[in-house]
């Protein structure tokens, strides 16, 4: 099994094997040996359906500590629909990991039964910029400890119109999180996202 050559811990490897992924995609081959074995900012230019939510979700779960209740990791989504199957993906590659709890944010849905989920400990949060950025603005939410930062589909989102929000949720983290970001397309706007928001991002294509 060539899931086990990218350095990934014996809970993830059982997932991985419940699921039935045999080997790793392209992306994942690349980002994840790297994305665990140091704390680096990353571009990645990827397509949907070439396993990136693996290629940053299998990392992502490896770094986070469950023990620790705070809110360690955002990912940010275009739509409600890709927030919900991101949620979904991360929980199934995290199912052996006890104490591990992903919530997700959305608009069109209860903001107080979101805030409440948050409250019961959620060390991975996958949102759309919007319903985000009113949660923080609400003080519903805390991202001052995050230690990662998933951009995910960052030219849809820019698309979509959420520069403003980004911004706003990217400007109130810590300025020494890792960042990630995936697109399947660079554009000024993505490669400004870049440059304001990110360290020296190594840069990865598929
Ligand atoms: P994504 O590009 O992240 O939306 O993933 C597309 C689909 O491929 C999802 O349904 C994943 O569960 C699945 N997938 C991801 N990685 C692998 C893999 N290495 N082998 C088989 N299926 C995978």
């Amino acid at each position: 099994n060539k899931f086990e050559q990218l350095g990934l811990n014996e809970s993830l490897l059982r997932a991985i094997n419940d699921l039935g992924f045999e080997s790793p995609s392209e992306v994942q081959e690349k980002a994840i040996p790297l994305l665990l074995e140091k704390d680096t900012d990353i571009v990645a230019l990827a397509q949907t359906g070439t396993g990136k939510t693996a290629a940053f979700g299998f990392p992502l779960i490896q770094k986070i500590d469950a023990e620790n209740k705070n809110t360690q990791a955002l990912i940010l989504s275009p739509t409600r629909e890709l927030c919900l199957q991101i949620t979904n993906e991360i929980k199934l590659y995290s199912k052996y990991i006890k104490g591990l709890n992903t919530v997700a944010v959305y608009g069109g849905a209860s903001i107080t039964e979101q805030a409440k989920e948050i409250r019961r400990g959620a060390q991975i949060i996958v949102a759309t910029p919007g319903r985000m950025q009113d949660m923080i603005n609400r003080g519903l939410v805390n991202i001052s400890k995050i230690d990662y930062c998933v951009l995910d589909e960052a030219d849809e989102m820019l698309n979509m119109g959420f520069y403003d929000d980004i911004v706003a949720i990217l400007s109130t983290s810590p300025t020494d999180k890792s960042t990630w970001l995936f697109s399947a397309t660079m554009p000024q706007e993505v490669a400004r996202i870049a440059r304001e928001f990110m360290r020296k991002p190594l840069e990865i294509t598929v």
